[in-house]
């Protein structure tokens, strides 16, 4: 129950980014919202992605989602310090045939500020790589530290009144009640934020949408160069990004690169592995 004893308006399950989003959402239209999360202290993917913000490589809906998902990180970082970065990204070309899909990507978004071509010199400059035959800058695209962001936003949030409830792990809702191991809370309104843990707590709704469970990791790696560690000013993508986001994969030029890739690196292929750095 909420603090005066009235129930709250929203539960949220799980304190990852998307349950903290949907709390930042409610809190700015005067709900009352508690935040219920299974760990001790939020450890999952929120924390340990490497915070690119992709907002440029999206098309569609996707895009349109992306752009009001930008508005408000600018928004959580004024309120909450979360230090974002906004120099945005870049896209590195290595091959003629990457450079060919980013220029089909700039010509189907001339009248987008968003995607800027650059030289093979600019390209170095922002990235610290060398041997690029050009690039193109997602401008709008930011970064934040994942490990300072979630804490912050946490934070802000519980400074406008919402209450947080760790090692309270939701068991199923039904009829305006929702079970956890610490009872139950009064829930008018409910948004499940649990990440894959969908399958656990509503495995008839993860298969009907044939919810399947995959990992994604990162490499840490140190690269010295004539002596010095090559660290990417910005997050930096590469021909096989071009494969995965929504504004670059469908385009005609990207089958001949996705053919050139996976023919060339078959392992790369089968792991469907996005080579970026930051
Ligand atoms: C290695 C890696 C790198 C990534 N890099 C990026 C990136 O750079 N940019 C990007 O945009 N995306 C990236 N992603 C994806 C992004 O991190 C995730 O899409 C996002 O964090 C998902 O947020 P979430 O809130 O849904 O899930 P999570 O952060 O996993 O939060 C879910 C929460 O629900 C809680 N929970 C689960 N079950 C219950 C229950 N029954 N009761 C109560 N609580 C429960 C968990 O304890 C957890 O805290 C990356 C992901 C990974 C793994």
């Amino acid at each position: 129950m909420a603090g005066s004893g009235a129930p709250y308006d929203l539960t949220v399950v799980g304190a990852g980014i998307v349950g903290l989003g949907a709390a930042a959402a409610a809190v700015e239209c005067g709900l009352r919202v508690v935040v219920i999360d299974a760990a001790a202290e939020p450890r999952g993917a929120s924390i340990r992605n490497f915070g690119h913000l992709g907002f440029t490589l999206q098309s569609g809906f996707a895009r349109q989602l992306a752009q009001r998902s930008r508005a408000r990180w600018r928004q959580l970082d004024a309120q909450a310090g979360l230090d974002l970065r906004t120099d945005g990204a870049v896209v590195v070309a290595r091959a003629e045939d990457e450079l060919s899909v980013l220029r089909e990507l700039a010509a189907a978004h001339d009248d987008d500020a968003a995607i800027v071509p650059l030289g093979a010199e600019d390209v170095a400059g922002r990235t610290g790589t060398c041997g690029a035959l050009g690039g193109v800058w997602l401008r709008e695209d930011c970064q934040v530290s994942p490990r300072i962001a979630a804490p912050r936003i946490r934070y802000s949030l519980a400074a406008q009144g919402v209450d947080f409830r760790y090692r309270t792990t939701a068991l199923g809702a039904e009829s305006g009640l929702l079970h956890t191991s610490r009872g139950d809370i009064p829930a008018v309104r409910t948004v499940f934020a649990v990440n894959q843990d969908i399958d656990r707590l509503c495995p008839e709704l993860a298969e009907q949408r044939a919810v399947r469970r995959c990992g994604l990791d990162m490499l840490r790696v140190r690269i010295r160069r004539g002596g010095h560690t090559l660290a990417p000013v910005v997050p930096t993508l590469t021909g096989w990004s071009l494969l995965r986001y929504s504004a670059t994969a469908v385009l005609p030029a990207t089958e001949a690169l996705r053919q050139r890739l996976h023919a060339q690196d078959p392992p790369m292929a089968t792991w469907d592995v996005n080579l970026m750095c930051t």
